[in-house]
């Protein structure tokens, strides 16, 4: 069969394999299934597309427009997932490792598109902290404000994740607003070529969003500037030489690395062999193992167990191993397909034999397997192999070499500080498990080990039914690590988003800072409303808009009816003797509660109106004290507006509660939907 030939899209236009392409072979059968690749690419044409066609259209949305496009690739994607999986079975993959890729690559948007519309605002600038006061009149404020940058993203991934890979780097660059330039790992490519012919498809992005270079990116790289953001995934060798690239060291270009790791599974001293904890620990190790055949950035490589229970580590980890199905990705028995390439298995090998030199395999003989429903000679298949390292303090390749394909080294450690000390020299990892049940181990492992980790993921027996694997990075976590595995850090839901926005010190009179920032700031001249503001539609309303209140005078048989009512008799409202022993009240208070239900009352405009619902209060705080024959009144201010749905959006109002003398007594900001 003639291979298929994977294009680029550049500029507007998909441009076919041409000199220089790669052919890419079946992980399965060896055979050439694609080509992709073309010298000719014009990469500073493709730059250009994305800086001045991509990032300015982008940019034009709200970040909830952006989200909305997220769902919808999601959506559309779905729709077509089983054109994707057929083709991912070439690349090794089996139907479980699809879900991973193909299914939490669609979940990922899922995500960022419900995080971008809970978490960031219907708007152009995100705020970043509280306004500081930098005056003493207030007549001078801070704020810092996030904004997209105006240049490309450039992400490179690696061949493991063809999908995810791509879709977790591109939600949160598009939800940004900046716009992606994906180059896949050529050996699967052919895969995220299709997901972005889909999405190009469907017509969700505007032009310029997402383009792809399928093969070799030329010197795209040296033409990058301050404005362009690279995020690479893939070895720290590469890494290492990318992120020397002297336009991105000169231009002080932001580039973050994901790359390999050493990562650990840490067993408890309490999870001895017959403990649930036990048995899940020998669960993840299995799965990290053979998952995606072992290439995962995440996988487990180092298995720490207490001295006295490597044994029977090794012993549960080789017999489940001895019934794992090796073989064609395509038959539903199989359950550990191949890895992508010859070359890969090639280098898997080669590393497992360093670490050979360290440590004895146990399990698993690469000249010694079986192979089901395909030829092993042809395919690029291995078998799992574990391995024991009786003296792991003096060794170095198991804790740096990452072989990455089906192998994992089990070592013994003799106490707590010595696991910490063992995991450490990984020298930065991803992510490292500890699977206890004990909390007491949990905090002194945690302090020993967080500041060498992305992600720390602890399981145990309450856990179990839900954790969701030492493996799999979570698009609401935050996926990286530091040293060896790269530094960078990517998702973390909105904290993702960030890497691809400048935040500035914004600073200026209470109306310039509002004028930029779309939120009400204290301070800024007041906007009497001309009628109640609970009369007006969502749209009809303006920032800064102030309703005052009549007063009403607080009386002890208030406080005392509220008393009996809620059943709240604290003493500071009820024993004047004993509040006024409290330093914080001069003899008996009102509730705060009653205090925040008296201002409703005075602020609320009762008939049916605009007003759908009151959704909630946030950052209520009381400020000073009410007795009986004090008054209060209420400043009501819209502060926020977000467009929820075409109908209705959520307000926020800022509300004071002032006293005879004007000083503030309570604040908070209430928020309310309104119909549109
Ligand atoms: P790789 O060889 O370093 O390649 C990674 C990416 O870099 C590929 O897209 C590759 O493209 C590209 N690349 C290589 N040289 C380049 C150059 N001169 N200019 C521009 N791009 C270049 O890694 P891999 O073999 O694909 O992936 C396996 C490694 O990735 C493992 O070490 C694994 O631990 C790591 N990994 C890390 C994570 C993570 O999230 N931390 C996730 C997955 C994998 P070509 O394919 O065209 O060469």
């Amino acid at each position: 069969m003639k291979p298929r030939e994977i294009s680029s899209y550049a500029a507007g236009q998909w441009i076919a394999p041409a000199a220089g392409a790669r052919v890419i072979a079946s992980a399965v059968t060896g055979a050439p299934i694609a080509l992709a690749g073309n010298d000719g690419l014009d990469v500073q044409a493709m730059l250009g597309h994305a800086r001045e066609t991509g990032g300015p259209a982008l940019r034009g949305f709200t970040f909830h427009d952006r989200a909305r496009m997220l769902k919808a690739l999601a959506q559309r994607l779905a729709e077509h997932k089983q054109a994707l999986y057929d083709l991912s079975f070439d690349t090794g993959a089996t139907q479980s490792d699809h879900l991973i890729d193909i299914d939490g690559g669609i979940g990922t948007l899922f995500v960022f598109a419900s995080k971008g519309r809970r978490d960031l605002p219907d708007a152009h600038v995100c705020l970043d902290g509280p306004i500081e006061q930098l005056s003493r009149n207030g007549t001078f404020l801070g704020q810092h404000i996030r904004t997209p940058l105006q240049g490309a993203a450039i992400h490179i991934n690696a061949f493991n994740f063809p999908v995810w890979g791509m879709l977790e780097k591109l939600a949160p660059a598009v939800l940004a607003g900046v716009p992606a330039i994906v180059k896949p790992a050529t050996s699967t490519c052919y895969v995220t070529e299709l997901a972005v012919r889909i999405i190009l498809e469907s017509g969700i992005l505007p032009d310029g969003a997402l383009q792809l270079v399928s093969g070799g990116m030329g010197d795209m790289l040296d033409h990058l500037d301050g404005q362009d953001i690279v995020s690479f995934t893939g070895s720290a060798q590469t890494a290492r030489k990318l992120r020397l690239t002297p336009a991105i060291v000169e231009n002080t270009v932001r580039f973050t690395a994901e790359q390999d790791s050493l990562n650990a599974s840490i067993l408890g001293p309490d999870a001895v062999s017959g403990t649930p904890e036990f048995d899940v620990f020998i669960d993840e190790i299995i799965r990290e193992m053979t998952t995606k055949a072992g290439q995962k950035c995440t996988a487990i490589r180092r298995v720490i167990a207490p001295q006295g229970q490597f044994d029977a580590v090794i012993s549960a980890v080789s017999g489940r191993l001895a019934k794992i199905t090796v073989g064609n990705p395509r038959h539903q028995e199989t359950e550990m397909g191949a890895l992508v390439s010859s070359e890969q298995k090639a280098d898997v090998l080669s590393k497992a034999a360093l670490i050979g030199q360290d440590a004895e395999r146990v399990f698993g003989d690469p000249d010694a397997f079986s192979v089901a429903g395909a030829e092993a000679g042809k395919g690029a298949f291995l078998p799992p192999m574990l391995f024991h390292c009786a003296d792991p303090d003096t060794a170095n390749h198991v804790h740096q070499t990452e072989a990455f394909g089906p192998v994992a080294t089990v070592m013994g450690y003799r106490d707590l500080d010595h696991a910490i000390a063992l995991a450490n020299r990984g020298q930065g990892s991803l992510v490292t498990s500890l699977i206890t049940h004990d909390t007491d181990v949990a905090q002194h492992v945690v302090s020993g080990i967080a500041a060498f980790n992305g992600r720390l993921y602890i399981n145990d027996r309450d856990a179990i039914a839900e954790a969701t694997g030492h493996g799999a990075p979570l698009p609401h976590m935050v996926h990286g690590g530091p040293g060896r595995a790269g530094g960078g850090e990517e998702m973390g839901g909105v904290r993702g988003v960030h890497h691809y926005m400048q935040r500035t010190a914004l600073q200026g009179s209470p109306r310039m800072v509002q004028a930029v920032s779309g939120t009400w700031v204290p301070g800024t001249p007041e906007v009497t409303a001309t009628s109640h503001p609970f009369t007006q539609k969502f749209g009809a309303l303006t920032i800064g808009e102030t309703l005052h209140s009549p007063a009403r005078t607080i009386t002890l048989d208030d406080i005392e009816h509220f008393a009996e009512f809620t059943g709240d008799r604290f003493y500071a409202h009820m024993d004047d003797d004993a509040a006024a022993r409290n330093p914080f009240f001069p003899g008996r208070v009102a509730h705060g509660y009653l205090l925040i239900s008296f201002a409703a009352g005075l602020f609320v405009e009762p008939n049916e109106g605009p007003v759908l619902a009151n959704t909630g209060l946030d950052g209520l705080r009381f400020m000073k004290p009410v007795s009986a024959g004090d008054s209060i009144r209420v400043r009501l201010t819209v502060k926020q507006k977000t467009r929820r749905t075409d109908d209705y959006g959520e307000v926020r109002w800022h509300v004071s509660l002032l006293d005879q003398d004007g000083d503030k007594v309570a604040e908070y900001d209430l928020l309310t939907m309104n119909a549109y």
